[in-house]
C-alpha cells in the first residue's frame, strides 16, 4: 500500500510580512494574508488605514519597502534568487498582473469606447483571444451583469451602477485567478449600490477568488468567509463574519463597527 502524496492547493493570494511606506509614513506596517482560491475575503477599516494600498501592492501597482507576494503560489514583483529577492522584469509583471482583475470605486472605464470595446479590449490586446472571440466573450460577460443590451452604448450614457457592472465583466474578461475590488459602490447613489452588489455576489457563488474592500457590513456578512479588519496599517483582526462583525474581539474593531453599523 502507497501513501496518497497531497499535494498542496497554493495560496491564491499570499501576502507575506509587506511593509510600505511613503517617507517616514508607515503605511503597511507588517500585513500577513493568505488567501485561499474560491475565497471571499471582505477587508474593512477606517479611511487611510492602508486597504487601497494594500491591494495596490497585490496588483504590483505599488512595491513593497519590505515582504513579497505571490498569486497562485508565484512570487509577484520579486523573486526568490538564492536567499536573495530579484527584481522581476516588466513583462514578467505584466503577464502576472493579467491575471488579477481589478475593480475601482470610480470605474475607469476608456471613455472612447463603447461597452463592448471596453470588456474585449484586454483579452484582445494581451493576444489571450483573437478579435472576433474576444467580442464574442465580452457579449457573454456582459450577458452575464445584465448589460447585454448596452454593448453598443459608451460609458457616459450608462449609470454609475451600469458603468460599474461593466468594469466588473471587464475585470472578468481576462479569466483573472482573483478579483480585487476597491470599494465598489461607494461612488454610487444609494439606489444604484444593490445592482452591483448582486452582480458580486453572483462571482462569489460560482467560486470566484474575491477580495473586497467595503464599508457595506450586510454584505459583507452574506458573501465573505473570511473578515479582516485594518487598522494603521495592520491587520488587528481576522476570522468568519460571526466573528469580527459579531463578537470583535478588539476594541479598535469595536469601535469602527459602531460607526459604520
Ligand atoms: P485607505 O484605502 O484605507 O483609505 P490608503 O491605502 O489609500 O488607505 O492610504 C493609506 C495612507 O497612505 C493614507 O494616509 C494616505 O494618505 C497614504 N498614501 C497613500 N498613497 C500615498 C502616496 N502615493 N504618497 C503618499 N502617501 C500616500
Ligand atoms: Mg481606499
Amino acid at each position: 500500500m502507497t501513501t496518497a502524496t497531497v499535494k498542496a492547493v497554493p495560496a491564491a493570494v499570499e501576502v507575506h510580512d509587506v511593509h510600505k511606506w511613503y517617507g517616514t509614513h508607515r503605511v503597511l506596517d507588517g500585513v500577513d494574508l493568505s488567501v485561499r482560491p474560491g475565497e471571499v475575503t471582505v477587508i474593512l477599516g477606517p479611511s487611510g488605514s492602508g486597504k487601497s494600498t494594500l491591494l495596490r501592492v497585490v496588483n504590483h501597482l505599488e512595491k513593497p519597502e519590505i515582504g513579497h507576494v505571490s498569486i497562485n503560489g508565484e512570487l509577484i514583483g520579486v523573486r526568490r534568487h538564492g536567499d536573495r529577492l530579484k527584481e522581476l522584469s516588466e513583462r514578467a509583471i505584466l503577464a502576472q498582473r493579467s491575471r488579477i482583475g481589478f475593480v475601482f470605486q470610480n470605474f475607469n472605464l476608456f471613455p472612447h469606447l463603447t461597452v463592448l470595446e471596453n470588456v474585449a479590449a484586454a483579452p484582445a490586446a494581451t493576444g489571450q483571444l483573437d478579435r472576433t472571440a474576444a467580442r464574442q466573450l465580452a457579449r457573454e460577460l456582459l450577458d452575464r451583469v445584465g448589460l447585454a443590451d448596452k454593448a453598443a452604448a459608451y460609458p457616459r450614457q450608462l449609470s454609475g451602477g451600469q458603468q460599474q457592472r461593466v468594469a466588473i465583466a471587464r475585470a472578468l474578461a481576462l479569466r483573472p485567478g482573483v478579483i480585487l475590488f476597491d470599494e465598489p459602490t461607494s461612488a454610487l447613489d444609494p439606489e444604484l449600490v444593490g445592482e452591483v452588489l448582486a452582480v458580486i455576489k453572483d462571482l462569489a457563488k460560482s467560486g470566484t477568488t474575491l477580495v473586497i474592500v467595503t464599508h457595506e457590513i450586510g454584505f459583507a456578512r452574506e458573501i465573505a468567509d473570511r473578515v479582516v479588519f485594518i487598522d494603521g496599517g495592520r491587520i488587528v483582526e481576522q476570522g468568519p463574519p460571526a466573528e469580527v462583525l459579531d463578537r470583535p474581539r478588539h476594541e479598535r474593531t469595536r469601535d469602527f463597527l459602531s460607526k459604520v453599523l
